[in-house]
């Protein structure tokens, strides 16, 4: 196959030709979740997206190392810029790395439900803060740092007076940085400018998650663990590193603020974003209610769907939007995801049993289907053009019911033809969309009906404060796989 796979840089603003640094490997890195909530549906999205590229670098037969990081410390809410993982525990009434090993679970557990690929490395901040140190001193022996009272920021100034480029890869200029960003509370007084950023922050007496360091009892600042664990486990320059579009600033651009302060070169070739999930056209908010949660959407215990939907259904439908294209989650657009992702898996199903019988001939339809072949793995290699990839499978779902229904014969094609596709499709299905197959199709709503059941009696049971029978309902339902979860809007449930 002489054709390259291309991918969008959005440093570069343009699709390059993928070029890895050590020819046969490739290394990316994806800023996973802050572990202080259930995971959002949108963030789900970033992960599926970033799960074919995996499966697909595989797929071209690369030796690929993704590292995915889980921050357990020092992001800060944006309104009050208190720790997020902090603030949630005294909420939860948790020890601050009880909340972050309970959050850690239930987001692995959802990575599980939409069958994402674990990363080969998850490395956590907290288990990095001597090699985040150490990177703070670098970037302070090189001059791009300095502290104030116990705290040390990072100067973007000085920075980019050397190496002028801060600000590009979200498009932001300096000067405009400078006035643009928000007045910053407790801080401002210490920063030198707007545009600096806290890389070490010293912590107040309540603060339960601090370390010592030269500067102060303290904790890192949000954006240098992905500078330092990114060096640790790819090396200093890497393949691809991505994350949601909303990461690009300041994260990102800090990031690479970081790695070139400290080492003199940026740390990723190609930067991959995934863009934002909608709901009804507009962003998910909690705030005015247009939000939904991978459980609620699971259940159909929502007020926007009209029903539930399986996990393989919603990646079905996410992937039929492209990576850096806003999706917009609608009720109609899941059904139709849904009838889909039925029909394909269906095919899959059939083909998986088909052996041919045919006479080798080679007629219009064998080239057709090698021509579909061959497409699907372009639009992969299009920057991993998910949506037309299905499409072009679709084309060879109506090859495979035709075979099926005796509509056409295989005699129509050669065996060497067919062999390829039920190895190709089969391929895409499964390793490359990432899907499986769904036992709950077959009854779904009388499955749901008894689980609703048996939730009913438990909240009676919880009601006469019975623990005993609420606890045993709660427990066996786990051993069959089935997870309960309460909440304030009741409880919902899903399937592992
Ligand atoms: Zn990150």
């Amino acid at each position: 196959m002489d054709n390259k796979l291309t991918v969008y840089n959005s440093k570069s603003r343009k699709k390059e030709v993928f070029e890895p640094i050590n020819p046969g490997h490739a290394g990316m890195y994806v800023c996973g979740p802050t572990v202080y909530n259930e995971v959002h549906l949108g963030n789900v999205r970033t992960f599926v997206s970033f799960d074919v590229i995996f499966r697909y670098l595989k797929y071209l037969g690369y030796k690929v190392r993704y590292v995915r990081n889980i921050t357990d410390v020092g992001h800060l809410t944006d309104d009050t810029e208190e720790d997020k993982i902090l603030k949630r525990a005294k909420l939860e009434q948790l020890e601050p790395m009880e909340l972050v090993q309970k959050y850690s679970n239930m987001f692995h557990e959802m990575m599980n439900i939409f069958n994402n690929q674990s990363p080969d490395v998850e490395p956590r901040a907290t288990g990095h803060l001597i090699e985040q140190i150490e990177m703070v001193q670098e970037i302070c022996d090189n001059g791009f740092a300095y502290e104030q009272n116990g705290s040390v920021y990072f100067d973007t100034l000085k920075y980019n007076e050397k190496y002028k480029n801060y600000g590009k890869l979200s498009g932001r200029k300096i000067e405009e940085l400078f006035t643009e960003t928000r007045e910053d509370l407790k801080n401002q007084e210490e920063k030198r400018h707007a545009s600096d950023f806290a890389i070490w922050m010293k912590a107040n007496d309540e603060h339960i998650m601090k370390w010592n360091s030269p500067w102060s009892v303290g904790f890192p600042g949000w954006h240098l663990e992905c500078s330092v664990m990114s060096t640790k486990y790819l090396g200093e320059t890497f393949d691809i590193h991505g994350g949601g579009n909303d990461l690009k600033f300041p994260h990102h651009e800090n990031e690479i603020a970081q790695n070139v302060g400290a080492r003199g070169v940026e740390p990723a070739k190609y930067w991959l974003h995934a863009n934002m999930l909608l709901m009804n056209g507009r962003k998910m908010s909690k705030s005015d209610g247009n939000t939904i949660s991978p459980y609620e959407l699971f259940s159909g215990d929502s007020p926007h769907v009209s029903k539930g939907y399986t996990p393989m259904a919603i990646r079905f439908f996410m992937l039929q939007s492209h990576y850096r294209s806003t999706l917009d989650l609608t009720d109609l657009a899941m059904q139709g995801a849904e009838k889909g992702f039925k029909k394909l898996m269906e095919a899959a199903s059939e083909l998986k049993k088909m052996e041919y019988t045919g006479n080798e001939s080679i007629t219009e339809h064998d080239k057709n289907i090698n021509d579909i072949l061959d497409s699907m793995v372009e639009d992969m290699n299009d920057d991993f053009n998910t949506p037309k990839a299905i499409a072009d499978s679709f084309e060879l779902v109506n090859y495979i019911n035709k075979l099926k229904d005796k509509h056409m014969t295989f005699d129509e094609i050669s065996k060497s033809t067919f062999e390829k596709m039920k190895t190709t499709f089969l391929t895409f299905v499964y390793d490359i969309f990432g899907f499986c197959d769904e036992s709950a199709g077959q009854d779904n709503s009388q499955f749901s009906g008894m689980v609703e059941l048996l939730i009913t009696i438990r909240n009676g049971a919880r009601n006469n404060k019975d623990w005993a029978t609420s606890d045993l309902i709660r427990d066996k339902l786990l051993d069959l796989g089935i997870q309960l979860k309460d909440s304030k809007e009741g409880t919902s449930w899903s399937k592992s």
